[in-house]
């Protein structure tokens, strides 16, 4: 029965017939088949016919060998004899499956008992053939396995490609900048990502099973209903919605919320299912995406377009706005409605003298005590640099707007504190009614600034209501802008002289320079309706200038004529001492004129000298230096404060004129000249008394005596030319 001639040679013919084989070429010649037998002809001839049909195959002797060549890798099938000397087959086979080798192994034995099969097989052999076997069993089997080795090693392929496929879509589920969602046809999660804990501060296995509702923002309640249970979704189309979701409690959590929701763009497709009309909604899925920034960014512009930036009050074109709709209630109520437009006093030198950032912060605190003073429905408005207006829309009579500015101007009579500066501040208010002074918006605002002008020129920081009369007077204000400006190219202005006497020999003793405009149509102007102006235009320095200039100039003449030795005094105006070269300017002039020690003296105001002590100080100090003497103007009318004079290096004192009452028995009564003058000699200043004009102002300062006095009563400012006389010797 057994014929291993017929059996176990090769024969061409068989290899060429093996026609079935053919769909497993490419298999087979990727397959490596490892026959193991200790009969070297049977273990010839298996391997004849499988190379045969395209295997790449090789051969071990006994089971250590093949081990040894196992171990090696790359062996697909093992072809197992099992009775071998050495290690046997059953030895192999166990420790194959010991170490878990992956190869597929097919015993070939003689021994084909029941025992034995089932032994094989427990250890882990996947076919028996059974010697002597047909070669086309052999084939047949070995095919079949090759093949069922392939298929599993494509399923696993499939298996780790899905797997990677899967963990990748979870990196990136997991990783998305958005929350990625499913919310079941009953409205819960079903599955939400990390995101939602960065973002909302809910970990995801809070919120699945949980209710959108419960995430959602009230108000946009409606919205999301729309998109998640209603049909709208089932469109096949994404619905995209803007939605506020709310965060967790920051106390829950470490991380802190800024706000209590977040704004979402949030995109929804519903589940499909069966395609009835009437099938219930399977649920929805989507993205939302945290656009907070942008809306904050689109608020923000918003807010910039309608906004002063610096205070945060509502600008020019909100004020309009406003302003229109409270015409137009007022028509209809029969109501009437006011305007108040605002300049703050002297806010040009404060910035130019503590600079743009404290000029800065000073607006800011301006603009809250603005707003702190008035109702909520009123509005305040920044319309630039240091002007404000301010709609009242609803007044009972036009004197409440009156009271209104008043208890504003009140408001700044404390000082406002900014780091290292206390700054008192007054304000121009102008005030305009509707419908009594104008038709429109733009009217109302104009006349308001009209009126607030005419206040400004009047004394400052107070309140007027426009009349019709002030379209002149605002008018004039404004030529005398432009001429100004001429002024100083056509060399319009020229300085006056005014003496000053010691009131006790009645010696002359010094002279005030006092600025005279000589305007080609208007005649003569004094400074008190120039002065303000050039220093809110910016052209006191020039105009300071000139006046140092001829001053000095005018006094060398003098000397030189062989008059008497008088001191000459000049008024600099605060824009001047700011300026950063004001000492060097002025000891350039006295070096230049040749000016002996002690005969030049500049006038400052007290206001002045509250705002930058610090910068101004020094450059006192040099002049002082420079032989040039500093008299304090005005006192009385500032601060008064004689304690801070004392840190200043001031020769005299110029008491107002103010303090002087017209009769004797007046000034017998109050008893502050005496003190001044007291406390001035106390401190070794000079006191100068101006505006003395009746011989009973004269003769109280003599009694009080040791005192310098100007005024119309011992002379009139006047051209140098008249002066000359007063100053001759003999
Ligand atoms: P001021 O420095 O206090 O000058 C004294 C002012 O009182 C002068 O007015 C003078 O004409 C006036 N006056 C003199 N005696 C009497 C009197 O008996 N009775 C009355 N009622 N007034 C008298 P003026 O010349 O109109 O100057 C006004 C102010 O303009 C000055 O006050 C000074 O602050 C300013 N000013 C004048 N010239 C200049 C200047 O060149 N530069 C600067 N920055 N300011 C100047
Ligand atoms: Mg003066
Ligand atoms: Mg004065």
């Amino acid at each position: 029965m057994f014929n291993p001639t017929r059996m176990f040679y090769a024969s061409p013919d068989l290899q060429g017939s093996s026609s079935h084989s053919t769909g497993l070429s490419d298999d087979a010649t990727a397959t490596r088949l490892l026959i193991t037998d200790d009969d070297d002809r049977l273990r010839a001839s298996t391997l004849a016919l499988l190379e045969g049909q395209g295997y790449h195959c090789e051969q071990a002797t006994n089971g250590q060998q093949a081990l040894d060549r196992l171990l090696r890798g790359g062996i697909d099938v093992l072809l197992l004899d099992l009775m071998m000397p050495g290690m046997d087959g059953y030895q192999l086979l166990e420790i194959i499956q010991r170490r878990g080798l992956d190869c597929d192994v097919i015993v070939v034995s003689g021994e084909a008992t029941f025992d034995n099969a089932t032994r094989v097989f427990r250890g882990g052999a996947i076919d028996f053939i059974n010697k002597p076997y047909e070669p086309q069993t052999l084939f047949h089997r070995v095919e079949h396995i090759v093949r069922q080795r392939r298929l599993r090693e494509e399923l696993n392929q499939a298996r780790r490609e899905l797997e990677a496929s899967e963990q990748r879509y979870r990196f990136i589920v997991s990783h998305s900048p958005d929350i990625i969602y499913m919310i079941d046809g009953n409205g819960c999660f079903t599955f939400i990502n990390e995101r939602v804990h960065d973002l909302l501060g809910y970990r995801p296995e809070d919120l699945i099973g949980r209710h959108y509702r419960e995430l959602v923002h009230e108000e946009d309640l409606p919205l999301a209903e729309q998109v998640f249970d209603t049909q709208v979704p089932r469109n096949g189309e994404d619905q995209r919605v803007e939605l506020r979701f709310k965060c967790r409690d920051r106390k829950d959590y470490a991380r802190s919320f800024e706000s209590k929701s977040i704004t979402i763009e949030l995109s929804a497709t519903a589940l499909q299912g069966p395609v009835t009309e009437n099938a219930p909604l399977l649920g929805t899925y989507g993205v939302a995406r945290d656009i907070s920034d942008r809306k904050k960014a689109q608020e923000m512009i918003q807010f910039q377009a309608y906004h002063d930036l610096l205070t945060h009050l509502p600008n020019r074109e909100l004020f309009m706005d406003r302003l229109q709709l409270a015409i137009n209630q007022a028509d209809r109520g029969g109501h009437q409605l006011a305007v108040l437009f605002l300049d703050m006093d002297g806010f040009k030198f404060i910035n130019d003298s503590l600079g743009h950032m404290t000029g800065d912060k000073l607006l800011q605190q301006v603009a809250k005590r603005l707003r702190e003073t008035l109702r909520d429905s009123d509005t305040v408005s920044r319309i630039g640099g240091d002007e404000f207006n301010i709609l009242l829309p609803d007044l009972q009579k036009p004197e409440e707007a009156g009271l209104i500015a008043q208890k504003l101007l009140d408001a700044f009579s404390q000082p406002i504190r900014l780091e290292n500066h206390e700054i008192t501040i007054g304000f121009s208010v102008g005030i305009s009614l509707y419908p009594g002074d104008a038709a429109c918006a733009e009217d109302l605002i104009k006349n308001a600034d009209m009126a607030m002008y005419h206040i400004k020129g009047r004394g400052k920081n107070g309140y007027e209501f426009f009349s019709d009369n002030m379209q002149q007077i605002y008018q004039f204000r404004h030529n005398l802008e432009q001429d100004i400006r001429k002024a100083l190219e056509q060399e319009q202005f020229e300085a006056w002289y005014q003496p000053q006497f010691n009131i006790d020999s009645g010696e002359i003793v010094g002279l005030e320079a006092l600025i005279r405009w000589n305007h080609p149509e208007r005649g003569l102007i004094t400074p008190d309706l120039f002065i303000p102006i050039a220093e809110e235009i910016g052209l006191i320095n020039e105009i300071g200038r000139f006046m140092l200039e001829t001053g000095c100039a005018q006094l060398r003449e003098w000397i030189d004529q062989g008059t008497r030795p008088i001191k000459l005094s000049v008024n600099v105006s605060p824009f001047q001492l700011i300026e950063s070269n004001f000492d060097l300017i002025l000891c350039e002039l006295t070096d230049r004129y040749e000016l002996p020690q002690d005969r030049l003296v500049v006038e400052i105001t007290e206001t002045a000298l509250m705002q930058d002590m610090e910068q101004v100080l020094p450059r006192l100090k040099k002049l002082i230096h420079c032989g040039i003497g500093i008299a304090i103007d005005d006192f009385g009318v500032g601060y008064s404060s004689l304690a801070y004079l004392q840190s200043l290096p001031a020769r005299s004192l110029k008491i107002d004129r103010s303090f002087l009452a017209r009769s004797r028995e007046e000034m017998d009564k109050t008893t502050i000249v005496k003190a001044i003058v007291a406390m001035a000699r106390e401190m070794g200043l000079d006191v100068v008394m101006e505006g003395i004009e009746t011989t009973q102002q004269l003769e109280y300062l003599r009694d009080i005596g040791g005192i310098i006095g100007q005024g119309y009563l011992l002379g009139y400012p006047q051209q140098a030319r008249h002066i000359l006389p007063l100053l001759k010797t003999s």
